[in-house]
């Protein structure tokens, strides 16, 4: 992540639906948009749990489904996070997505795994609309939090044994909050 005060860290949010709510946003968050072109999905899949996926195709039309479907899954997801009611209207694109035929996870011969060749932008958002109704409906669906920090909207789900995970990285809202305990008790 690399927010506006410059310092670059790593933000794991646990699962690859959610990897995708770092890439932009609805509203307010369209500023922080970072896929712009084919080009930028498919660097972000590359980067992502899913790894590289070589010949992977990316339309402009897929590409704007990809948007669509994670500012839904984006407001969806705080709502869930913050034990609001589900909108109906952010469910329909994720099934709409999970119905298409998803990536096709393949053994290669020296034992690595990877995809089969004919990726699509369609198959890549069924795999991540997939993973999504994994995750809400799945025994980790009462972990998806948002970063305590009152200044970060970060979503993550805590997949750690004790659940006690309460930032999207100890190394910056974590350090952040304990260096304000700190000042807080010198004070
Ligand atoms: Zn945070």
């Amino acid at each position: 992540m690399r927010p506006p005060d410059g310092q670059v860290y790593r933000f794991d949010p646990g699962a690859l639906c959610l990897e995708l709510l770092a890439t932009g946003g609805p509203g307010p968050f369209a500023r922080f948009e970072t896929l712009h072109g084919p080009s930028e999905l498919s660097a972000w899949a590359a980067e992502s749990r899913l790894g590289p996926c070589p010949g992977l195709t990316v339309t402009e039309p897929e590409l704007a489904a990809v948007r669509r479907l994670r500012d839904a899954l984006f407001l969806f997801t705080a709502d869930h996070a913050h034990g609001r009611p589900w909108d109906p209207r952010h469910l329909e694109p994720l099934n709409d997505a999970a119905a298409a035929p998803p990536l096709a996870a393949r053994i290669e011969a020296d034992g690595s795994r990877s995809w089969a060749p004919g990726a699509t932008g369609t198959g890549l958002l069924s795999t991540v609309a997939r993973d999504a109704v994994d995750l809400f409906t799945g025994p980790y669906a009462s972990r998806v939090r948002e970063c305590a920090a009152g200044d970060c909207f970060l979503l993550f789900v805590d997949t750690s044994r004790p659940g006690r995970r309460r930032w999207c990285a100890m190394e910056r809202c974590g350090n952040r909050a304990k260096a304000r305990t700190h000042r807080a008790t010198k004070a």
